[in-house]
């Protein structure tokens, strides 16, 4: 099983700090409490990988954990913070730009959304920069447990159409690193990116 063996690699601040740039990396992003950690952990069997990234002084680095001699899975930062100022996030976002622009290893993007929630001005954001490099993205709808199962059907619907007709790109699926639903799926798709 690839994904159980992920160890916790390095914690880089930009793109010239990362590993070196061959193989195959699959990067997860979101907004802060979008279900991130949770996610992560649940993909890879372990019960704290991903605290290691929310350890402090590494939340706004890129943390890499190594899953073979050639497979990655990439924690980016988080987003949506209402105290940080505007310069570190000006300089948070150039530094994930550069990384998704640039890093050639990258070959897709995991984009976590809560269920409950509409896209974010920042969820836009990386659709958009994602689109303009045909890198695809595979969103997951997270904590499908907290809606009944025709409400998370429809906040799927809802996103899929949004997808169909402007991200082409990316496709999405109903998530619970609760029940560990949608735990297959998501996977197959990392497998695939990863070439496994
Ligand atoms: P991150 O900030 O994106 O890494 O989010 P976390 O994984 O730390 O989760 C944020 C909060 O949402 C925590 O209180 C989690 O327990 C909760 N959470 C995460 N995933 C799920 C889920 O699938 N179901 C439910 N009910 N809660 C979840």
């Amino acid at each position: 099983p690839l994904f159980q063996q992920a160890t916790y690699l390095k914690s880089a601040p930009n793109l010239g700090s990362c590993p070196e740039d061959v193989g195959y990396e699959v990067a997860f992003a979101g907004r802060s409490n979008a279900g991130k950690s949770s996610a992560l952990n649940v993909i890879t069997s372990q019960k704290s990988l991903a605290r290691t990234s929310k350890t402090p002084g590494r939340t706004q680095l890129i943390n890499f954990f190594t899953c073979d001699e050639e497979r990655s899975l990439v924690d980016l930062p988080g987003y949506g913070f209402a105290k940080v100022n505007i310069n570190v996030k000006k300089a948070w976002e150039a530094g994930l730009a550069e990384y998704i622009e640039k890093r050639t290893a990258l070959k897709g993007l995991i984009l976590l959304m809560d269920c409950r929630l509409p896209p974010t001005d920042i969820d836009i954001v990386m659709l958009d920069w994602t689109k303009a490099l045909d890198l695809p993205v595979h969103v997951l709808l997270t904590k499908a447990d907290k809606l009944s199962k025709n409400q998370a059907q429809a906040s799927l619907f809802k996103l899929q159409a949004m997808l169909k007709e402007q991200y082409p790109h990316a496709t999405a699926q109903l998530f619970s690193s609760l029940k560990r639903q949608g735990l297959d799926q998501a996977w197959a798709k990392l497998e695939g990116w990863m070439n496994y």
